[in-house]
């Protein structure tokens, strides 16, 4: 008698993650300084890159074309977004302005934050890539798509350029959804900085649930009025559904998980969305210059692996994850393997880290976390309900 046949493994849409890229994005040249200011005081031997620089993509490209999460990806070719399809996120005004800019030959358009030549032509592929990422989604193409972009695009107000983002890729895809008949939409944003543009362009509506965990850095200058603090709610209809969690300098693996656990989970668990939007910053890494959180890759994997359960439980599995920093050249990649590692729900890790070595002090992070919940509570109907 035969043996029975072995099953071969799964190889079914969900277990594979959809990348779109473009090599356009390459183009964006951020300059050199000190750090992110584009100024050489002239004493300097050695100026550094801007920590937005095209390196730090270029790891993450070649970490998923040839490290071992390699056979779970799904390569497809990004695109630029034509001038109507930002306006359903920015005004013409604001788009003009860059358009202007550019041709002008380009400008600092805030603090830290190049127009240079090529920057607006990489800006469009990073929104344009990022609408094709989620359209994949909603076509039923396939589940999970990631937007591997730059420049970034969270800070990215509907009129205004902030923190290295020129337009916001996660709201325009966000606003594809909605206006392809998704009722309801949730957006995770793990970027170790305040997801402040996304969270203003839906301040007002009850239809976008946005939650973002950020170091607690408060207001940065005008084009970051935003403090990112608990009782930034949102506004009018939309009151209660813009969810901070400011975490503690240093709050690492244990921590972001205890609050995504506490309060990212029950909060999507409520609101039921149709399709997740996951925002991915590896500058919440133990390692990264921009940031002073504690995660190691361990951390991104667990994270990862909840935002899936959730994706599974609430939007049939439908998923987008949209690149935003991660300034460490080399750590950035292995945390983003990590993270889509999780999102692949994989029984085992891939790769180990080759550098963790950070203690984690939880004991602030949970008080902070306690009083959040609390907080919420009290003032949030929605996470009262049923
Ligand atoms: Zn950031």
């Amino acid at each position: 008698m035969a043996a029975e046949p072995v099953p071969p493994p799964s190889s079914s849409p969900t277990d594979r993650i959809h990348v779109f890229w473009h090599e356009g994005m390459l183009d964006h040249n951020t300059g050199t300084g000190v750090f992110d200011t584009g100024m050489n005081p002239g004493f300097l031997d050695v100026l550094e890159k801007h920590p937005e620089n095209s390196d730090r993509v270029k790891n993450m490209l070649s970490i998923l074309k040839r490290g071992p999460i390699s056979p779970f990806i799904s390569w497809h070719l990004g695109r630029p977004a034509v001038l109507s399809e930002l306006f359903s996120f920015h005004t013409p005004e604001y788009v003009n302005e860059l358009v202007e800019a550019d041709r002008d030959g380009g400008k600092v358009v805030c603090s830290g934050t190049f127009l240079n030549p090529g920057s607006w032509d990489a800006a469009l592929l990073a929104a344009g890539t990022t609408l094709s990422a989620m359209k994949h989604v909603l076509d039923g193409c396939g589940k999970i798509s990631y937007a591997l972009i730059r420049p970034p695009g969270h800070h990215a107000q509907p009129t205004q350029a902030d923190g290295y983002c020129l337009l916001n890729n996660a709201g325009l895809a966000v606003q594809l959804a909605l206006d392809s008949g998704c009722k309801k939409v949730a957006v995770v944003d793990i970027d170790v900085h305040y997801g402040n543009g996304t969270a203003e362009g839906f301040y007002h509506s009850d239809k976008v649930l946005t939650i973002s965990l950020h170091m607690n850095h408060g207001s940065w200058g005008p084009s970051h009025p935003h403090n990112g603090t608990v009782d930034e709610l949102g506004d009018g209809e939309g009151c209660g559904y813009n969810l901070n969690i400011p975490l503690p300098n240093g709050t690492g693996d244990r921590g972001y998980k205890y609050a995504i656990i506490e309060l990212v989970v029950p909060a999507v668990q409520k609101f039921e969305p149709d399709v997740m939007v996951f925002v991915v910053g590896q500058d919440s890494s133990a390692f990264d210059p921009n940031g002073r959180q504690c995660l190691t890759m361990e951390g991104y994997r667990e994270i990862g692996k909840i935002i899936r359960s959730l994706a599974d439980k609430h939007s049939d599995g439908r998923l987008l994850i949209v690149q935003e920093g991660g300034y460490h050249v080399t750590y950035s990649a292995y945390c983003l393997h990590a993270t889509l590692e999780g999102v692949l729900d994989l029984s085992h890790p891939l790769l180990s880290d080759p550098i963790a070595y950070y203690p984690e002090d939880e004991a602030f992070s949970v008080e902070v976390i306690g009083s959040i919940k609390q907080y919420q509570k009290d003032r949030v109907p929605f996470l009262n309900g049923p």
